[in-house]
């Protein structure tokens, strides 16, 4: 293998375990492995990336995003005059707007757009995305791969595709009742497309939602992530609507339902977790379940899901995009400011902190 040799200005590494900012330090790479990171200038002849004045760090990791969206709905959730907590822009127009454009956009106009919304994380530094779409669109992976980005793709899985808010406001899946189907397809496409942890490709069990796939389904898409040995990702704790959902379907909270039906472990992200009790963040820090926060696109809707509350009670948080602009550097000013004032202190919520979250 051939020792790749990276300098910068800076270089962003860790020095006894902790986050630190080297100054004129080269990065050696060896194939897939980071050999050294040292002020060891490299022997005569030997060829350098070289970025005078640039920054070298680790790549960012989106842990959920929804690229398709980030091109197509560009400023549509913006400024809607909507009920707090009504789940609307989930089922009204996020869900509805990505059935109509998957039907509607040809499959060159379906590759642009993903390749817009990846194109622009890659200019921002993320080079993994956790990336959830519709069956239909595997295409993903090849515009992944043209684009350059590593992703893990997680085709959404509902008891029925057709979700839809029903008269008392909670989604109804009353029609279809395909879920198992959208499974099987799921597993077909990890068989034919997953490359592994070394591979750029990685295909992840997708469940949409707590409040869109019944408890059965949800423990078969447990089983199958399991048995592949795949991440399995989901959205989770979005509104109180849903946690009262679970209460008087099920009887339970919302770690409760999760224990329940497979949705916790160390192979599990939970998107947003944002209206999960102090309760439910110490089962989920407990079992070593991964959280995406995604605070920007809550922020819009006058939501504050602070970072730092999940990672003070020891959840393993992440950061995402989700379905608002891709743009990773952009959601940490955010994400670092509304920690900072949940907690009315300047030191929460830091760049160091969320650079770590977010490589
Ligand atoms: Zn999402």
């Amino acid at each position: 293998m051939t020792t790749t040799v990276i300098a910068g200005k800076y270089v962003l590494g860790m020095r006894e375990g902790r986050q630190a900012l080297l100054q004129d330090h080269y990065v050696y790479v060896d194939g897939t492995r980071i050999e050294a990171v040292t002020r060891d200038a490299p022997a005569a002849g030997q060829a350098v990336i070289r970025y005078e004045q640039g920054l070298v760090m680790p790549g960012f990791v989106n842990l959920h995003a929804h690229c398709l969206r980030g091109g197509l709905f560009r400023g549509i959730p913006d400024d809607l005059e909507m009920d707090p907590w009504v789940p609307k822009l989930v089922y009204h127009i996020l869900l509805p707007l990505t059935g109509i454009a998957a039907k509607e956009l040809t499959p060159g106009e379906l590759h642009a757009v993903t390749a817009l919304g990846m194109i622009d994380l890659l200019r921002g530094g993320t080079t993994t995305l956790v990336d959830m779409w519709h069956h239909g669109q595997e295409m993903f992976f090849d515009v992944a791969k043209e684009v350059g980005l590593r992703t893990v793709g997680a085709p959404f899985i509902m008891s029925a595709s057709n979700s839809r808010l029903g008269e008392d406001g909670n989604p109804v899946w009353d029609y279809g009742n395909d879920g198992l189907a959208q499974l099987a397809k799921s597993v077909a496409l990890f068989k034919a497309r997953d490359e592994g942890h070394a591979g750029l490709a990685q295909v992840a069990i997708g469940p949409h939602a707590t409040d869109t796939c019944l408890p059965e389904l949800l423990r078969e898409c447990r089983r199958a992530a399991d048995d592949l040995g795949c991440l399995l990702t989901t959205h989770f704790a979005q509104t109180p609507q849903e946690l009262a959902l679970l209460r008087s379907r099920y009887g339970m909270s919302a770690s409760e339902y999760a224990r329940d039906t497979g949705l916790l472990g160390r192979n599990v992200i939970l998107a947003h977790a944002g209206c999960s009790t102090d309760e439910d963040l110490k089962v989920l820090a407990d079992t070593g379940t991964h959280v995406a926060n995604c605070a920007f696109g809550f922020a819009r809707e006058g939501q504050n899901f602070p970072y730092a509350r999940f990672a003070r009670a020891g959840v393993s948080t992440g950061i995402g995009t989700d379905s608002h602009g891709m743009d990773l550097i952009g959601e940490l000013r955010v994400t670092g400011l509304l920690s900072k004032q949940f907690f009315h202190q300047a030191h929460t919520g830091t760049a160091h902190e969320l650079m770590r979250a977010a490589t």
